[in-house]
């Protein structure tokens, strides 16, 4: 069987129809191959469903009757359903989407405004790429929820669209300017729709955007991180979080499968475009992860990586006894690697109020409109790099 084919059979429905918007342009293009005029025309579908937001075939013009008649009969096009959607008072907005099944899922846009006079805003969407996850971080609470199930290549790339749709009614002429993978879920441990969302988000005849804006963040998972950086020019981020392989294995349960050491080796080999850097995300917790010999540990494993180090301060939460450490810790290890050359930049804290900060995804709507009334938590960034 060929990759398009089963690209084809993945997004085959229970019913026998298959989802448009889980296929890639190729797949598409193959899929309507006895229709005649394929390649033009799936073109033109995978356009107007990705870039009008058609969502009914009927609407789809250019394309005659007779094949659109077909098209509806074999095909469906998924619309996600916004159960929700919670703005935070530092400007993020969460988005609830409540899948066929019941099970429901989270993205998160993060306006970036006026760090720079002049600069264009950014905006960031963190989209989720599975219902629960499997990885099973002790710190994170999306893994307490264990894996429900993968999402779909269309419920991935889904979440980007109608966030963008939103954005167009909401405030009409901002962009969605980057893509981050690390909302609920390991992405590469649903590599095959991960990748074939990537390329819909990236097609110049769907949603275009530049792969210099797409990050895709993992724990680690080896040989898929190398499949990924062959396949695509993505940015990678890799969840390190710790500077020992006893320490990380306490945390990051995935280390007894792929070693620190092992992932280390893959990152410095990675076929990386010229000038990309891997993100090191590093999740700082007060007392376990955050001394001055981690600091020096975490800077001799950089040592041969093209990196760049992320600090992100522990988001605190009722269910764990974690603690975030005081800013001034957090600066001191910041400014340890930013002497050493290290580029170092520490995350700021958005959304803390609506849930939607890093690990504190998954919580069922309840507890999150529960949750709305608690006050913002907004820090400034800190941005660092060596020498300056
Ligand atoms: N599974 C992927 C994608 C999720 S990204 C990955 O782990 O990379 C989510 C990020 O948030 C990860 O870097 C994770 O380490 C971090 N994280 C999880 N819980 C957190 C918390 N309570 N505070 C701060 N960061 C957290």
């Amino acid at each position: 069987m060929s990759d398009l084919d089963r690209q084809i059979r993945r997004a085959r429905q229970q019913d026998g129809r298959v989802d448009i918007k889980a296929l890639d342009l190729p797949a598409l293009t193959h899929w309507m191959a006895d229709l005649g005029k394929a390649e033009p025309r799936a073109r033109e579908v995978y356009r107007q469903i990705w870039q009008r937001g058609v969502t009914d075939f009927s609407q789809i013009e250019k394309v005659t009757k007779t094949v659109l008649a077909t098209l509806a009969e074999r095909g469906v096009i998924t619309v996600l359903e916004n159960f929700a959607t919670l703005p935070s008072d530092d400007g993020t907005t969460k988005f609830l989407w409540r899948l066929p099944d019941g099970g429901h899922i989270e993205s998160v846009l993060i306006p970036d405004e006026d760090r720079t006079a002049g600069r264009t805003a950014r905006y960031t969407l963190c989209v989720s790429s599975q219902v629960g996850c499997a990885m099973r971080c002790t710190f994170c609470l999306t893994g307490d929820m264990g894996l429900k199930r993968n999402l779909t290549a269309a419920e991935i790339a889904c979440q980007v669209q109608q966030v963008q749709q939103h954005m167009d009614t909401d405030t009409p002429g901002k962009r969605i300017t980057n893509v981050v993978m690390m909302g609920m879920g390991e992405p590469l441990h649903n590599f095959d729709n991960l990748v074939v969302s990537l390329r819909t988000i990236l097609s110049q005849d769907a949603l275009n955007l530049s792969h210099r804006r797409v990050t895709v963040s993992t724990v680690g998972l080896v040989p898929k991180l190398q499949e990924l950086a062959r396949l695509l020019p993505v940015n990678i981020a890799v969840s390190l979080n710790a500077t020992t392989e006893a320490q990380r294995r306490t945390v990051m349960p995935i280390t007894r499968r792929y070693s620190m050491q092992k992932l280390m080796d893959a990152c410095r080999t990675l076929p990386l475009p010229s000038g990309k850097r891997i993100i090191f995300e590093y999740v700082m917790m007060a007392g376990f992860n955050d001394t001055n010999e981690d600091a020096a540990r975490l800077h001799d494993l950089m040592q041969g990586v093209p990196a760049k180090v992320n600090l992100i301060p522990y988001n605190e939460n009722p269910e764990r006894e974690i603690r975030r450490p005081s800013d001034e810790r957090v600066r001191t290890f910041q400014q340890y690697l930013v002497s050493r050359g290290i580029h170092c930049t520490v995350r700021i804290t958005r959304g803390i109020d609506v849930s939607a900060a890093c690990g504190q995804l998954g919580k069922s709507a309840e507890s999150m409109a529960r949750r709305i009334p608690q006050q913002a938590a907004t820090t400034r960034s800190v941005g660092l790099s060596p020498r300056s």
